[in-house]
């Protein structure tokens, strides 16, 4: 069975976080619509990941997909949709990561904290070490910031056992997501594949999240 475009980026990463560059930053000539591996990828807007490094990949063989906390929403389907349907990629990676933002907060406490509650303005600030400034108004928009399930922890914490969970429960929601979404094939002739993974951010690997796995429990 011939190796994957997904299996050749994490041989790609594993040589990445050894320290080896592989993407050319260099402009590559004139290049076709379609993304030359055939792979979409989904991940956080976290400045510290680099996705083409960190995959191995070049200038023209990917759509990156890029939002905070990686999540796949009704934009990321979006683009999945069109990425496949009219750009003809068949592979799709999840990327979320460790030390991620989405981890620290809520999506209440945001929400309050934007509205004016001197509470939530006080928690933020001693969260991001940025003196939180409200915005004092409410907005129906966005209906939600996805910051991720689970009790909160401090802002860039190192990553334990009970983070890694909650990353994997929201990397498992995303591929459920895709797998049922009635415009993305996931069997038959025109089958899309989707895996999902966590990145390290201090170690500069990615590992693979399974699926379907466990989603926890809310006490
Ligand atoms: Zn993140």
């Amino acid at each position: 069975m011939a190796t994957s475009m997904t299996d050749q980026c994490l041989a790609n990463n594993k040589r990445y976080a050894s320290g080896e560059a592989s993407h050319k930053p260099a402009y590559p000539g004139k290049q076709p619509i379609q993304p030359a591996k055939r792979v979409a990828v989904v991940a956080c807007m976290d400045a510290r990941l680099d996705v083409e490094d960190l995959l191995g990949l070049q200038t023209g063989e990917a759509h990156i997909i890029r939002n905070a906390g990686g999540v796949v929403g009704d934009d990321a389907i979006r683009c999945l949709i069109i990425s496949h349907h009219l750009l003809n990629t068949t592979e799709i990676m999840l990327i979320h990561h460790t030390r991620c933002g989405m981890l620290a907060f809520t999506d209440d406490l945001l929400k309050a904290g934007l509205e004016g509650d001197p509470a939530a303005e006080k928690l933020l600030g001693q969260a991001t070490k940025r003196a939180f400034t409200s915005c004092q108004k409410a907005s129906a928009t966005p209906s939600a910031f996805h910051a991720f399930r689970g009790a909160i922890e401090p802002l860039d914490a190192p990553r334990d056992a009970k983070s890694t969970e909650r990353l994997a429960w929201d990397v498992r929601r995303g591929i459920s997501a895709i797998l049922n979404h009635p415009w993305i094939p996931t069997s038959g002739a025109d089958a899309v594949s989707v895996r999902g993974f966590i990145y390290d951010v201090d170690t500069g690997l990615i590992e693979e999240v399974g699926y379907p796995g466990p989603m926890g429990s809310i006490g």
